[in-house]
């Protein structure tokens, strides 16, 4: 006791001193306009905790990029997906930075770029040159900002990360000019009963709690009556100054009673454990909603590093007939916080409004393999593909298709799901493939392997999932050519490509049999071929284009045009 006693009060102590201290001016800004953020570290997205600062461009692409400072070119990534056109410098400090969603890079790197990319006939890429091939000077323009990959509009994705452990630190610590005086917002309140006899407001489920501002600035919320373990969680964003977007807070804390039961921020996280973010919201709150409360309690299967104190895991145990003053601060990078207060009652009652669980014959333990089949299908869970036990749920819905338990529970690793395909004939079943469908109906392609008579795939998502026929190919469509066409002052082709079921897999162009490089955008179906990229010889040329979707589908265009020789 004694012992556990020191080790709470010390503990905490060799974190905080332990921590690294970051050079504040050893690194340039990224870009030379004021820095507005639509972005920032640690904020909460789809399955994983942003890993850098997203700076706003003006809602424009093509403003310059700049080395951060000296280092080399030691990595260049290029997908339609993800991080669009991505480079990394390492520099002699120990940091790497990265820049995504960029348009293009400088001169010498698209240069060097292009080069492999034609030597290896692909668009999507993935270069690690070695420290000699492109070293870079502070300031040097290394790229221009874009929207390539996953980005929803004109922004620059900037990370810097440690070198040797590829963890990514949050930049404002490098001295990045972001002006900032606005708290965090509480946007909401919820409650959490957590156990079969605790209650909040009578209630076993997790309820919101209404909450309003006091004349000093701070929230005050509505006394509550509970007993028994319970948390809280909160929803909030920040703002920094100059722009309206609502980013992500930078750190919360709780206290009881005086005393820190939870404190987390965002100075650094590894990827690895960025999905677990899934354990930090209400998962299934974000699921119903699309809105992500974070929780001020430690879930069961929660292994995040982010946590600088977490005293009885943010569980507070509530006693009959004894009064509690929970504070949650929600602050920012500067350290404007927004104070949240709430009384607490402890009173013995009556539950009127039970949690509901559905039980079923299947109670899986996630520490072990489980295995499990309906129908014609079968799913296999490895060990810890689940955050916590739970009765597993699988059912025929006798048209076809399965529900695999439901899609408010989080899954962290791959399971197998798979369907005896037996019935259907061996000649149909090249453009059959596993589709899951969303909450309307739509189905997605999920990436199927097919042997004897099984198709299966290795999937994070649970829910409806039903076998899908695509016989459709692929449409190619000339946005800016006819065929024949004389096409001298043009700078690209463009077309645009779209498959109705499965889903795009890949694509190749040639010019007079020649690979060309075309660039993939999915935001706009469109691929892009740039005429700087070749010299070509003569003045009629025939472009061929095909495209592959996923059950293997493929359609080839192809088209005559002219261009006179400069
Ligand atoms: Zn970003």
């Amino acid at each position: 006791m004694r012992l556990l006693h020191i080790l709470f009060f010390v503990l905490p102590f060799i974190a905080a001193s332990a921590q690294e201290t970051y050079p504040k001016d050893y690194f340039r800004a990224p870009l030379d306009i004021p820095l507005l953020l639509s972005g920032t570290f640690g904020e909460l997205r789809s399955n994983h905790f942003h890993s850098g600062t997203d700076i706003k461009t003006q809602q424009r692409e093509g403003l310059r990029a700049f080395a951060i400072g000296d280092g080399y070119v030691s990595r260049i990534n290029i997908s339609p997906w993800g991080y669009g056109k991505a480079l990394y410098i390492t520099h002699p400090n120990g940091y790497t930075s990265v820049y995504a969603h960029l348009q293009k890079f400088g001169p010498e790197i698209e240069a060097y770029v292009k080069k492999q990319q034609y030597e290896q006939e692909s668009y999507s890429i993935e270069l690690f040159p070695q420290p000699d091939e492109l070293p870079v000077k502070q300031s040097d323009v290394i790229a221009y900002t874009g929207n390539t990959g996953s980005s929803g509009g004109p922004h620059l994705h900037f990370e810097i990360r440690d070198t040797e452990t590829e963890k990514p630190i949050n930049p404002l610590f490098f001295g990045l000019d972001v002006k900032d005086a606005q708290s965090p917002v509480i946007q909401e309140l919820y409650a959490y009963p957590l156990s079969d006899s605790s209650h909040v407001n009578r209630s076993g489920d997790p309820i919101p709690v209404n909450f309003r501002r006091q004349p000093d600035g701070t929230l005050l919320a509505d006394k509550i009556d509970a007993s028994g373990p319970i948390g809280f969680g909160v929803r909030a964003y920040d703002r920094q100054d100059l722009a309206y977007n609502k980013n992500g807070a930078y750190a919360v804390q709780m206290s009881v009673n005086g005393t820190t039961y939870l404190y987390y921020d965002f100075k650094t996280f590894s990827f690895a454990e960025s999905r677990h973010i899934n354990t930090l919201i209400d998962y299934g709150h974000y699921v119903r909603e699309r809105q992500r409360i974070q929780k001020c309690f430690i879930s069961p299967g929660n292994t995040l590093n982010i946590y600088n104190k977490r005293l009885n895991e943010g569980i507070i145990d509530i006693r009959d007939g004894m009064d509690y003053t929970i504070i949650i601060e929600v602050s920012d990078f500067e350290g404007n916080t927004n104070v949240l207060k709430i009384p607490v009652n402890g009173k013995q009652q009556e539950i009127l409004h039970k949690k509901e669980i559905k039980i079923t014959p299947n109670y899986l333990r996630t520490k072990r393999e489980n295995i499990y089949a309906e129908g014609k299908v079968t799913v296999f869970f490895p060990a810890y593909t689940f955050y916590e036990d739970l009765y597993f749920d699988l059912k025929d819905n006798g048209n076809g298709s399965y529900e695999i338990h439901n899609e408010e529970v989080p899954v962290q690793r791959n399971y197998t799901l798979s369907f005896d395909v037996s019935d259907y004939p061996e000649t149909e079943r090249k453009q059959w493939f596993i589709a899951h469908l969303d909450r309307r109906g739509r189905p997605s392609y999920e990436t199927t392997f097919k042997r004897g008579n099984t198709f299966s795939t290795h999937t994070k998502r649970l829910g409806t999932f039903t076998l899908e026929k695509d016989s459709t190919a692929p449409k190619i469509i000339p946005v800016n050519f006819k065929d024949r066409q004389w096409l001298s002052n043009y700078h690209y082709l463009k077309v645009k490509i779209s498959d109705d079921l499965s889903g795009i897999a890949s694509y190749r162009a040639t010019i007079n049999g020649r690979w060309v490089l075309m660039e993939y955008e999915p935001k706009d179906n469109t691929l892009t071929y740039d005429f700087e990229d070749l010299t070509l010889e003569g003045s009629r040329h025939d472009l061929e284009i095909s495209v592959t979707d996923n059950v293997g589908n493929s359609t080839t265009f192809k088209a005559t045009f002219h261009r006179a020789k400069k």
